[in-house]
């Protein structure tokens, strides 16, 4: 019996091979789960490209985030496939390229990068609430917002109203057994993560973890998201947990 076995997991964010959402998709099958992924515009052949590389061919329905009328149809979208979602992972990111300068980016930078990174993750969860009457478990994806990160800039205010925004989920959907959790992982190379001007700052990350951490490995991010997805962490919501090779614990 795996971890997620008789789950339905609908997982955003599979771009490539890369990406820490095709690892969860990939774990969570393995534990049982079946996986719905999401994708939007020009991106939907690669991510059904990738739906066809995962151990059990996963169907893929459109999200963009930043058009309400794909939340509005995500619900039926989803019942095409499955009458209930038991866990939902948001592993969405984006700013412009200008967002990633925070003394000369304007509110037309920025905005996309609040509404996309961090707002849309209550519409989210709003839009899955519905499938959810057992209630369940959200899982998104930060880099911990704790402190500000030289060249990650409004994409780090982003990430940081995205973890107040874990919070008030919590608090809005608790009730209805919904579970609301953040792992904030380590840097991974993906394509979100190196279209970052200064992600090689953070190139002596494992140097400076206890555990050590290794930038071009997805798996442990990708296992701590699916133990979150599980019935392991029953009484567990508005948390971060940290998978990053104990960086934050130290002080780098
Ligand atoms: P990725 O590029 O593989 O994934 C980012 C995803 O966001 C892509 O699938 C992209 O299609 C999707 N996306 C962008 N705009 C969207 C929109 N309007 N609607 C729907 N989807 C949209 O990169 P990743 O590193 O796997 O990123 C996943 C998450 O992990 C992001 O939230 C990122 O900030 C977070 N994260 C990444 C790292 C890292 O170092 N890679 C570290 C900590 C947290």
């Amino acid at each position: 019996m795996g971890l997620l076995a008789a789950k339905t997991v609908l997982v955003t964010g599979v771009l490539t091979e890369s990406s820490i959402a095709f690892h969860v998709a990939r774990l969570a099958q393995e534990q049982g789960a079946q996986v719905i992924l999401t994708s939007f515009g020009r991106t939907m052949r690669i991510t059904e490209a990738m739906a066809r590389r995962l151990p059990t061919l996963a169907p893929v329905v459109e999200l963009d985030v930043a058009d309400p009328a794909h939340f509005e149809a995500l619900p039926d979208q989803i019942r095409q496939h499955a009458s209930t979602v038991d866990g939902v992972v948001h592993s969405i990111g984006y700013a412009p390229r200008a967002a990633f300068d925070f003394t000369t980016a304007t509110w037309a930078d920025v905005a996309p990068a609040l509404q996309i990174s961090a707002y849309s993750l209550q519409p989210l969860v709003a839009a899955c609430a519905p499938l959810m009457p057992q209630g369940g478990a959200m899982v998104g994806l930060t880099l911990d917002a704790s402190v500000a990160w030289p060249g990650y800039d409004w994409m780090g205010v982003a990430k940081a109203a995205f973890e107040a925004t874990n919070r008030y989920c919590a608090q809005a959907y608790g009730p209805a057994g919904i579970r609301c959790n953040l792992v904030a992982a380590g840097p991974i190379r993906t394509t979100a993560a190196t279209s970052i001007p200064a992600f090689g700052r953070f190139a002596e990350w494992g140097e400076h973890a206890p555990l050590g951490w290794d930038e071009t490995d997805p798996t442990p991010t990708a296992k701590s998201c699916v133990a979150l997805l599980s019935d392991w962490f029953p009484a567990t919501t508005g948390e971060i947990v940290h998978v990053d090779g104990g960086f934050h614990a130290t002080g780098g």
